[in-house]
């Protein structure tokens, strides 16, 4: 479609910031564009509120670096949970995954993705320093890698199995086989949880 083609600049900006989203070509940001035209313009002010709010005022808890509502998120919060124990994983729905097995009662670290070379992703572009500053404290008990098994995955597991190495705490892996990061949705339930209860003393997987 050419820009010539659209009778409105109004709607042609509208159908281009839609555009912008992950798999949403011209054609399918047109229709959704035209759908909402033809909704009760409360119903489209709301809609853009929420994502003008969600924004705005969401925030990444100051502890494990999880979306959350306030400066802590309710996982951190809550005293009934092990907070010695702490699952590491790449991104926020790597927690909504395991959350939805109800087979973990630790808490997480989100360290915003994994050690990669190639994408110039160090490090220092992730929280380990923040994690680091955790096991420093000297209230954690174990952690257990729940990264993804790419070998960018690994790297980063290694990388903080040989960091955590001289703080003498117990570090862990989730049985092999189980993919997750992008693939995590195809994983179910049942084989995350197991895996999670299964899991594996890191060492043992060298
Ligand atoms: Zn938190």
């Amino acid at each position: 479609m050419t820009p010539s083609s659209y009778p409105s600049r109004l709607l042609e900006s509208a159908v281009n910031e839609f555009s912008k989203l992950p798999g949403i070509g011209k054609k399918t940001a047109l229709r959704l564009v035209l759908h909402l035209l033809k909704q009760e313009k409360d119903m489209v002010f709301k809609f853009a509120d929420t994502l003008h709010n969600m924004r705005q005022e969401i925030m990444y808890c100051k502890s494990c670096h999880n979306i959350s509502d306030s400066e802590t998120c309710n996982i951190c919060a809550d005293q009934n949970r092990d907070h010695g124990l702490i699952c590491v994983v790449e991104s926020i729905r790597d927690v909504m995954a395991i959350e939805s097995t109800q087979q973990f009662a630790g808490i997480y670290h989100v360290l915003g993705g994994v050690i990669s070379p190639m994408d110039g992703i160090g490090p220092d572009d992730l929280t380990i320093g923040p994690l680091e500053d955790k096991v420093k404290s000297g209230d954690v008990k174990e952690l257990i890698f729940a990264l993804s098994t790419t070998m960018e995955g690994d790297t980063t597991n290694f990388y903080l199995y040989k960091k955590f190495e001289k703080h003498h705490i117990k570090t862990t892996t989730i049985a092999r086989g189980v993919s997750i990061g992008d693939e995590l949705e195809y994983t179910d339930e049942v084989t995350l949880g197991r895996s999670l209860v299964n899991r594996l003393p890191f060492e043992n997987t060298l």
